[in-house]
């Protein structure tokens, strides 16, 4: 009775179970197993698991180091979280599997539990193609956003040249022409146009090096060039932005994501609630061992509790009107940089985002 009963729990139980020996060769397995497989696994032919899971190395699982790494990588996710199966129809599964030891007369074998997670690689990959989507998309709107306010940005410089060219005709116009205040009014003529000029350089770049490839960037100029667009949105709200990044620091990284990240930040700063304070942000950046780390954080009333636990997920705001997608795209950006953004409580009394940007990802 009792080893029927194991028998059939073994048998039904919703994830494939398989026995093998030192070699790898299946000596036994449950129905889920075989049904999951499409083939006889422990009768007739003699098959080897690196037939159904090649990524699995059964010597190494031999040993209770290789073993704990093993069951480690499974659990705690990683590139190995989801190990390719191959079916006997050929179809592409995925899988998570759990080892255990053990011995029938001194010889050992090895228990393997194997998960099929094949729909939830597939949900996933949905989700982040998605994401791609949504990111690209956000990337095309936040550039007529920003020729908007470059437009908006070069109406200045355009008003002042007008004004001083009117102002050295005036001069020039005269019988007696006083030559100084003509070159005067020319020069600043001049400035004013070479500003406009800097204005106009600085979109190309944030376009043209738009190539979807992480290039050695220095990520005071990747910063800079987006400055003038975030002052004309602080001067708006009289609050002040600090970059404080090393001009030699260099990353690896996609400029224009980096942009759009920082920018996505610093916006949500200059969104924040009013605490009566004049608004301060600060930008701040360091050299890391495997890359660059970057702090966004202000003054102002921090991220509500409440939103706090899925502040990276879509669709969380407390804006009227908000999309709540911000800093889910933010997040997008981060890991396509091998990074980690994470939300925690600034020194400057308000909310602080801390992202990295790594040249690779941590386990590789
Ligand atoms: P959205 O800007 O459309 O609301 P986000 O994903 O960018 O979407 O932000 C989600 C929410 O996180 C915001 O609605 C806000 O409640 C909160 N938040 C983000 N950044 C800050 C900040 N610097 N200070 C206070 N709250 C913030």
């Amino acid at each position: 009775m009792e080893a029927s009963f194991a028998r059939s729990i073994l048998d039904d139980a919703p994830m494939a179970v398989v026995a093998v020996d030192g070699v790898g060769t299946i000596k036994s397995a449950n129905r889920t197993a075989k049904a999951f497989f499409g083939r006889e696994l422990a009768a007739g032919e003699p098959v080897n698991i690196v037939a159904l899971i090649p990524c699995i190395n059964v010597a190494e699982l031999a040993s209770d180091k290789g073993l704990e790494r093993f069951n480690a990588k499974c659990r705690h996710g990683g590139d190995c979280l989801h190990r390719k199966a191959i079916r006997v129809n050929g179809a592409e599964a995925f899988v998570d599997v759990q080892a255990a030891r053990f011995s029938v007369k001194g010889e050992a074998f090895l228990t393997l539990f194997i998960q099929d997670v094949t729909a939830v690689v597939a949900a996933e990959a949905a989700v982040q193609d998605l994401r791609l989507q949504i990111t690209y998309n956000w990337r095309l709107n936040s550039l007529g956003e920003m020729a908007s306010m470059v437009a908006h940005e070069l109406n200045q410089p355009l008003s002042a040249i007008l004004n001083f060219l009117d102002a050295a005709k005036t001069v020039v116009g005269r019988p007696e022409i006083d030559r100084t205040n003509a070159l005067k009014f020319i020069r600043s003529a001049e400035a004013q146009a070479e500003r406009a000029s800097e204005v106009i350089r600085r979109l190309r770049a944030l376009m043209s090096r738009d190539t979807g490839f992480h290039t050695d960037s220095s990520l005071s100029q990747v910063v800079g060039e987006i400055m003038p667009i975030l002052n004309i949105n602080a001067r708006e709200l009289d609050a002040d932005i600090t970059v404080n990044i090393p001009d030699e620091d260099h990353v690896v990284c996609d400029r224009v994501q980096v942009q759009q990240l920082v920018m996505n930040l610093v916006r949500n700063s200059l969104d924040a609630p009013e605490t009566g304070e004049r608004r301060r942000i600060l930008i701040s950046g360091e050299q890391t061992g495997t890359g660059y780390s970057v702090r966004v954080e202000d003054n102002g009333p921090g991220v509500p509790e409440a939103v706090a636990p899925k502040l990276f997920d879509p669709l969380t705001s407390t804006k009227l009107g908000g999309m709540g997608l911000g800093l889910s795209i933010c997040r997008t950006i981060v890991e396509a940089h091998h990074g980690t953004i994470t939300y925690g409580p600034s020194a400057l009394g308000g909310a602080g985002f801390l992202f990295t940007l790594n040249d690779r990802s941590p386990d590789a």
